[in-house]
């Protein structure tokens, strides 16, 4: 159904119908005229030929002057049966006082003598003209042809009328013949009318066909679909409109191409990019948001279109989108969430038209915790130098004061005042050390040689070392030093590593060191070495005083101490910890500890090991 209506608004079916409407009409005109002209041609043939002969008026007309009325009846009936036109139905010679003088239907024969009643046979008798072809037609429609011919002599303006001849004749053949003839005009007709149809369908088609495929080409082009060439190019306009659209496909194709290239590009670059990006609206409506500006604002990508920018950035009571707008400066904000710290910082820019019509507006955050991070532990570590160094430096000038100011007279004061400014002096400089090797460290300058080495030896050598000490100590019975043992938990397997042994050795010094400095008098001092799958993994545990749960994860930062004071009395930097760690992880190993307050600490350093079957070359050399 919706196909045919379809069929009825198509242009060709319009086509169609205006040239068959323009057919029927040349086919009515043509008929009418043509069958108006047949009828009047054969009308007239027939007049003629019901047209009673001269010679046969003539005679008619002698007879009639005859005043023997038999002698002239049997003339005209004469005359009248020597007639031989089958056309003729009926013949009546009337004369001029209006008495039938013969017939030529054999029916028609008593009526001569008698008066003619017939109103028109009257007319023509008293000289009127208007009636002598008269055609009637009777109720069976058999249409007749009724003509009167006046016979007589005419005399000035009044024709006298000797008699008249009513010729009656059947137009029944004229109209058959005519009949026929438009019988077969309208078969010819139909039959032109049908051709035409289809030659309309056809002509309609070739007109309609590039144009509904010009309509599906543009119609594929309009849903991204460039592939429909339009291979019709007749030399007409249709041929050059679907020669331009064929142009305009590919035009649109390469624009689109360029386009998306460029979209991919910009989408790429945004996505790739560390930054957020995000685009808004005049009325601050985002439009556009990168991964990494929607990771800063902890939202969906998909969720965050269409949010005001100002709600999204958290800027409310801070900064409104006028401010924005007018006001391009940086700002900071802060983005934390659930405790994770996150500033950026935000440049705004402007979309602006050709016109300078402002239609939006551009935001890039830039993360800056960390960057905050390290200005603020590199203030803190300045703050921290200056106050480790200061301490000492006071303790340095008051007891030189004290010296200038006369204990120096003192020999055992002085003595005793001097080995304080020695010990400070000594600690500043071990201070300044460790602090210029975690410079060193930071910047990668420190130079590492890194070799394979064996552990198992390089652990052992520093625990003898340790062992040393504490045989010299036990011979020292004038200054008794505290006293512990070390035990000594190795794996069987040979342990290879890939370190710089000095660093290294650096390393297991400061947590032996430690261990042996927090461990209570006479306390044991366990050392591991056990291989897992991958790692090795050494471990060093104490009976000392522990680490506060709270202080583990801060362990390893500079100059952190449990207890400041105490450790300063030992000696102390608050370094070593930390350049252990920065060493560790510059072999890509990992150091941590475990501890439990009052009962003791173990410090450990996991390694990747090589493979043995890797090993060329002898034991690291302890010497
Ligand atoms: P320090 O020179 O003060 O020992 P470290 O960086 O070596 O500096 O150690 C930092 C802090 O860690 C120490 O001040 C101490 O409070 C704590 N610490 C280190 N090792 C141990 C341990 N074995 N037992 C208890 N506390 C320890």
């Amino acid at each position: 159904m919706r196909s045919l209506t379809k069929f009825f608004q198509s242009i060709r079916f319009r086509i169609t119908l205006v040239f068959v409407l323009l057919m029927i009409i040349a086919l009515e005109l043509l008929g009418a005229f043509f069958v108006r002209q047949i009828e009047q041609r054969n009308l007239a043939t027939f007049q003629q030929q019901i047209t009673l002969p001269k010679y046969a008026t003539d005679q008619i007309t002698t007879a009639l002057r005859n005043k023997q009325t038999d002698e002239a009846n049997h003339q005209i009936q004469d005359v009248l049966s020597g007639l031989n036109n089958t056309n003729l139905q009926e013949v009546q010679v009337i004369d001029r006082t209006g008495t039938i003088r013969g017939t030529l239907s054999v029916s028609g024969q008593q009526t001569i003598g008698q008066k003619t009643t017939d109103l028109n046979a009257q007319k023509a008798l008293s000289g009127n003209q208007s009636f002598l072809k008269t055609r009637t037609i009777n109720e069976s429609g058999e249409r007749k042809e009724l003509m009167t011919t006046q016979l007589g002599v005419s005399s000035g303006r009044v024709r006298e009328v000797t008699g008249i001849i009513v010729v009656k004749a059947s137009l029944l053949p004229v109209y058959r013949n005519i009949s026929n003839v438009m019988r077969l005009f309208i078969i010819a007709g139909l039959i032109a009318l049908v051709a035409s149809i289809a030659l309309a369908l056809f002509l309609a088609r070739t007109l309609t066909r590039p144009i509904e495929q010009i309509n599906e080409q543009t119609t594929k082009i309009a849903s991204g679909d460039y592939s429909m060439v339009n291979h019709i190019y007749s030399p007409d306009e249709l041929g050059h409109l679907a020669k331009s659209v064929n142009e305009l496909s590919t035009r649109i194709e390469e624009s689109t191409e360029t386009v998306n290239a460029e979209r991919n590009r910009l989408d790429s670059v945004l996505t790739h990019m560390a930054d957020g990006v995000l685009a808004a609206n005049r009325r601050g409506e985002v439009t556009i948001i990168n991964q990494a500006a929607a990771d800063f604002v902890g939202i969906e990508r998909e969720a965050a279109l269409g949010q005001n920018v100002i709600d999204l950035l958290r800027l409310q009571g801070k900064r409104t989108l006028r401010d924005m707008l007018e006001n391009l400066d940086d700002f900071r904000v802060d983005l934390s969430n659930d405790g994770t710290e996150l500033l950026v910082q935000a440049y705004i820019s402007l979309i602006k038209r050709q016109s300078g019509f402002i239609s939006g507006l551009v935001v890039v955050l830039h993360n800056i915790t960390e960057q905050q991070r390290i200005d603020s532990e590199r203030r803190m570590f300045v703050s921290n130098v200056s106050h480790e160094l200061r301490t000492p430096l006071t303790s340095v000038r008051s007891y030189v004061d004290a010296l200038a100011e006369g204990a120096i007279e003192d020999p055992e004061m002085a003595q005793n005042f001097l080995g304080v400014v020695q010990d400070e002096t000594q600690r500043m400089i071990r201070m300044i050390n460790d602090l210029l090797e975690l410079s060193r460290l930071d910047q990668g300058t420190m130079e590492v040689k890194q070799e394979v080495i064996n552990l198992n030896s390089l652990f052992n050598f520093v625990l003898n070392r340790f062992d040393m000490i504490i045989e010299s100590d036990a011979k020292n019975t004038e200054t008794p030093n505290k006293t512990y043992n070390i035990k000594r938990e190795f794996t069987n397997e040979d342990v290879w590593v890939e370190v710089d042994p000095d660093k290294f050795t650096q390393v297991l010094d400061n947590i032996m060191n430690n261990a042996v400095k927090y461990s209570p008098d006479g306390g044991t001092i366990t050392a591991r070495l056990i291989k897992t799958k991958t790692r090795a993994i050494l471990s060093i545990s104490d009976q000392g005083l522990g680490i506060p749960r709270k202080d583990l994860d801060n362990i390893f930062n500079r100059f952190f101490r449990v207890d400041k004071s105490r450790s300063r009395a030992q000696g102390g930097t608050g370094l070593g910890l930390a350049i252990s760690k920065e060493v560790v992880e510059k072999f890509n190993g990992r150091i941590w500890v475990d501890s439990v307050e009052n009962q003791g600490s173990t410090f450990y350093i996991s390694l990747a090991y090589v493979d043995d079957a890797n090993i060329e070359g002898d034991d690291w050399d302890v010497e």
